[in-house]
């Protein structure tokens, strides 16, 4: 395994017929735990090209704009680039990133709802040109700063089930696209379209509707004013799974057929980020340390009811958490339970474990309870779906250095890859052939594919 690399000189392992995703993850523990047992990475490339491909299928012709702060690894947005899908940056870091891939600036939108004033600047200069907007003071810096800009202005949505009034944190009010529009022409700045978004955590539909139908009223109120108005972005929010992107394919489709039928010359995109990545990267750490509580001790909450008086409780603390890859268990619950890499046999006991990172801070808590076979120190767990976070970001907290990645992608993903664009030079360079691993001894498998 030693032709995987990470980031900048990173390459991609290109699967020979039969080996599969655990096969590689099997692969790297086997190295990993010769040399150091750090957490890593395993991302799948070809998920990304199945995905798209489930995209075109179901929501084409909604062009996506893939949020880079979603999982900014070079792997992922390389091979993005080659599907041909777009970009939203929120930085000019973001905007940098994927202008270095050579992606052209019609294919980028600037989304942050504050930008920072040399940062707009910034975009005028790259020619990134559509960016959202949702106040006045905002209009006003992106006015003194990018003359060309063409707004899109973020209008709120409401999720009723999260029992919230309006999700005002960011987006607008009907009410004040007038006044905002009042601004723009004094102020001789365009405006040429809408976004919305609904989040991924949000059950009702409806708000779909509502978004469409407040959308279709902006771009009424637009055209008393004399703009042209030519987009509709109708923001993430989609998990990736296939039910759930036809479902909101099937509300909002004949939505958008009657508001922005085709003849009216707007452009519907979307920004899909948990949708590409999610499931794309699975996440290998380590047990570094173990304890057994006692029954009699503080127990983590809920363990009372579901164990025997006489059964240990187990806290584990893995080599990598909140300050790391599981930065969003700060703010929401973490639903995965992690598989256990080890072999054990069906009739295992199975105990109420709880993991930690290993940050010792009280804040650093994985999983506060679940059933686990006995674990020992040096065992491996493994987390997927955590394709999305803190992917490409750099920091290191505490020392924290961030697990190294390991991109693959099967022989049929990377057909269907080429059959949807043009890779880049450097891109294809980054691959390298793997050579079927299955039938190989682990040692024979550390030495071949070194
Ligand atoms: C994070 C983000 C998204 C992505 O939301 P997902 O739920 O991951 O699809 C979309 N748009 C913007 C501007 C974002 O910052």
């Amino acid at each position: 395994m030693k032709g995987f690399l990470e980031d900048a000189n990173y390459s991609i392992g290109l699967l020979d017929e039969g080996a599969t995703l655990a096969d590689v993850i099997d692969n790297c523990i086997y190295e990993h735990t010769h040399t150091g047992k750090k957490a890593f990475y395993v991302g799948d490339l070809g998920k990304l090209v199945r995905n798209n491909i489930q995209w075109q299928n179901v929501m084409a012709p909604i062009k996506p704009f893939y949020p880079v702060k979603c999982n900014s690894t070079p792997g992922v947005l390389e091979i993005l680039g080659t599907l041909g899908v777009g970009f939203a940056c929120s930085s000019k870091s973001e905007m940098a990133l994927v202008q270095d891939l050579g992606i052209s600036p019609e294919n980028i939108i600037y989304t942050n709802p504050c930008k920072q004033a040399s940062q707009i600047k910034y975009a005028a200069k790259a020619g990134i040109n559509i960016m959202t907007c949702d106040n006045d003071i905002e209009l006003k810096k992106i006015s003194r700063n990018h003359p060309n800009a063409k707004l899109l202005l973020h209008i709120a949505t409401e999720d009723i089930t999260a029992g919230e009034e309006m999700n005002m944190k960011f987006g607008t009010t009907l009410k004040n696209c007038r006044h905002l529009m009042e601004c723009a022409k004094e102020l001789g700045v365009q405006i040429v379209g809408v976004k919305f978004h609904v989040s991924g955590s949000c059950k009702d539909l409806q708000t779909y509707i509502h978004a469409i139908s407040d959308a279709r009223c902006v771009f009424d109120m637009a055209e008393e004013f004399g703009f042209k108005m030519n987009m509709l972005d109708i923001g993430g929010g989609f998990t990736g799974s296939e039910l759930q992107l036809e479902e909101v394919n099937h509300v909002i489709r004949p939505l958008l057929d009657v508001y922005f039928p085709k003849e009216s010359g707007v452009n519907v995109i979307a920004e899909p980020g948990c949708y590409y990545v999610s499931s794309a990267f699975t996440l290998a750490v380590n047990v570094i340390a173990k304890k057994t509580v006692e029954y009699d001790k503080l127990l983590p909450s809920g363990v009372e009811q579901t164990r025997n008086d006489d059964e240990p409780v187990f806290t584990y603390y893995i080599n990598d958490g909140v300050y790391g890859s599981f930065a969003s268990k700060l703010s929401e619950k973490l639903n995965t339970i992690p598989e256990v890499h080890k072999k054990y046999k069906e009739d295992e006991p199975l105990f109420a474990s709880s993991l930690w990172g290993p940050s010792c801070d009280e804040l650093d808590q994985i999983v506060e309870n679940c059933l686990l076979p006995e674990l020992s120190v040096g065992d491996w767990l493994i987390f997927d779906n955590m394709g999305s976070g803190t992917l490409g970001e750099q920091s290191t907290f505490n020392d924290y250095q961030r697990p190294l990645i390991y991109y693959m992608m099967s022989f049929s993903d990377w057909d269907e890859m080429q059959d949807a664009g043009i890779a880049s030079d450097t891109l294809m360079k980054n691959f390298f052939f793997v050579p079927s691993c299955i039938q190989l001894s682990p040692e024979e498998r550390f030495s071949t594919a070194a």
